[in-house]
């Protein structure tokens, strides 16, 4: 019995006892009741004495221990065990595992003894252990193998219950590698599984394509209906995503509304197939916030090894595609080519060159008019951009490039500073000037302070004649920052017209609520004019609704006589476009 003990204590560190051959009263039971041996078993007071205080030890000791005989008998646990079972000692002396656990957890348990009872080895293994009361835990069993003079080879085991430890470890593992919001594979787990593609590859040629998926529009939604609608946006693409891909892949969210995906392939085909059902579904109508939105995607694909047989390759070509086919048209994919590269290379040089023309204040500002009838009304002040090394700019590509940048809080400062600067100098007869305000600029808590700070300084009632342009998806969502703006003492003056209207998803108790004073009314339905019976209705129905609220209405992008004749016969008398003035230097209209 010695080697028992010996056995027993040297499996916990800090445990330094002296074990004695010595039995105590309990191990006298189950000498009787397990092997039934009959042997007089002297015992010295002093020896009882020592074998009581190893056993009040080993009960003492909070990880629970056991031993088991050859036939896979517990033949001795202590308290810890008792507890981590549910069972009283009586209830587990002479029991297998299969008299205490569920069939599938005692095969397990048996196996690991075979192979101890047979290596002699010393074994650790984690396993799961569902108590009396029906409650599985998980268990990391230490073993050891001795052998004894009366009861042969016996098998000793030490637990410790690491459930907490494990439901931590799955926390953490999920906080590092699971993306919160989609339960998908975050960036982290993106990498470790492009590995295995790219093993796969390697080894098998198996090709792969690596698609970058951007949800068109969720900045409207996040700005429009806030983040949480946003968010449960995010949340059913990846549901909508992962249900085409049905484990034929691997799907991530890598960013804000960025998935990417990698998908085995042979033919070119099979990739274009999964590409387009995933646009398909992503179509699908969704009802959040009481509203059904139909969201769409822009895809762009990258092909291993045709692409680039490294990830970062891979990622920045799909992503490139993503935005070429963004640009073509949304909800749409493209299969990358190489002069997409050269896009994103124009994209950062343009964003290098245009932060020098704002930082030299060169960013030029043009002024259209906008008539009532043969009368010039008002002007809207547009940011023009020529650069000695790129040539003329359109807006319509810095603008999104000011955006992403941070830039159009330094843009739009400009050209609110040079709108002011016309008013004083050009609008002698108390004609406006409308200028264009994006959400970035409105939501910067510094922009009301500029603005307040650009009007002071020019010393003159020039917010009498100074109009802020939103559009009409900010008009929805930005009640907040504008109401704060429309209702400032030193503001007050400021008129507003909500620009590009029809295009948006307006919320007309906000036309009234926030009193714009103008709509603009887009292009889009200007430009068939006179024809398109559809727009005329869809005009008239907006210049009833202007009317209703007390508002004006001027139509933009004004071209021919005939859409000029058209609009006033239904009601129109404001207009901007081509056909009347096109933007020029302020210098122009002095
Ligand atoms: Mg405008």
């Amino acid at each position: 019995m010695l080697y028992f003990y010996s056995c027993i204590l040297p499996m916990f560190s800090g445990y330094t006892v002296i074990v004695k051959s010595i039995i105590s009263q309990r191990l006298k039971i189950f000498y009787k009741k397990i092997i039934n041996a009959n042997k007089q078993l002297t015992m010295n007071k002093e020896n009882i004495y020592s074998a009581e205080l190893l056993i009040r030890l080993i009960n003492a000791i909070p990880s629970p221990i056991f031993i088991k005989n050859k036939k896979h008998q517990l033949i001795f646990v202590n308290d810890a065990l008792c507890q981590l079972l549910g069972r009283s000692y009586d209830q587990l002396i002479g029991k297998s595992d299969y008299d205490l656990s569920p069939k599938e957890e005692a095969d397990i348990f048996w196996e690991m003894d075979d192979k101890v009872f047979k290596s002699r080895q010393t074994n650790i293994n984690e396993e799961n252990h569902t108590d009396a009361f029906g409650n599985t835990r998980v268990i990391q069993t230490k073993k050891i193998i001795f052998e004894d003079s009366e009861l042969g080879d016996c098998l000793c085991g030490i637990i410790t219950d690491i459930t907490e430890l494990k439901q931590l470890n799955e926390k953490l593992h999920k906080i590092a590698y699971q993306d919160s919001i989609t339960g998908l594979m975050n960036r982290a787990a993106f990498d470790e599984a492009s590995t295995k593609y790219l093993e796969n590859f390697h080894s098998k040629h198996q090709k792969f394509a690596l698609l970058y998926v951007d949800i068109d529009g969720l900045k409207f939604v996040n700005d429009s209906y806030g983040h949480p609608v946003g968010d449960k946006l995010i949340e059913e693409t990846g549901k909508r995503i992962s249900s085409v891909l049905m484990q034929q892949g691997e799907v991530a969210r890598i960013g804000g509304d960025e998935f990417v995906l990698l998908i085995p392939y042979c033919e070119q085909h099979e990739i274009i197939y999964i590409t387009e059902k995933i646009l398909a579904t992503l179509k699908q109508p969704i009802e959040l916030a009481k509203r059904k939105l139909t969201l769409s995607a822009s895809i762009g694909i990258a092909c291993c090894p045709e692409d680039g047989s490294d990830m970062v390759s891979l990622v920045q070509h799909a992503d490139n595609s993503m935005y070429e086919a963004k640009k073509k048209c949304k909800g749409s994919y493209t299969f990358y080519k190489k002069e997409y590269t050269s896009t994103t290379k124009r994209k950062l040089e343009l964003e290098i060159e245009l932060r020098q023309t704002l930082e030299n204040e060169q960013l030029e500002v043009h002024f259209q008019p906008i008539f009532e009838n043969k009368h010039i009304v008002g002007y809207e002040g547009l940011a023009r951009w020529f650069n000695p090394r790129f040539g003329m700019i359109s807006p319509s590509e810095f603008i999104p490039i000011a955006e992403e940048s941070g830039l159009i809080l330094l843009l739009g400062e400009q050209v609110m500073q040079a709108a002011v600067d016309f008013i004083n100098k050009y609008c002698l007869k108390g004609e406006y000037v409308s200028v264009n305000v994006s959400p970035t600029q409105l939501k910067h808590y510094d922009f009301k302070s500029n603005l307040e700070s650009i009007i002071f300084k020019s010393r003159s009632n020039s917010s009498q004649q100074l109009v802020i342009e939103v559009t009409e998806g900010l008009m929805m969502n930005m009640n907040e920052h504008l109401e704060s703006l429309i209702n400032s003492q030193s503001l007050k003056d400021i008129k507003y017209f909500v620009d590009d209207f029809g295009t948006g998803y307006s919320n007309l108790s906000q036309l009234k609520k926030l009193n714009f004073n103008t709509l603009k009314i887009d292009r889009e339905f200007i430009k068939d004019l006179p024809s398109s019976h559809s727009d005329i209705s869809l005009i008239k129905s907006m210049i009833f609704m202007a009317n209703e609220f007390n508002m004006k209405v001027i139509a933009e992008g004004v071209e021919t006589e005939e859409q000029k004749r058209c609009l006033i016969d239904i009601g129109c008398n404001y207009f901007q476009g081509y056909l009347l003035g096109k933007p020029a230097k302020q210098e122009y209209w002095g």
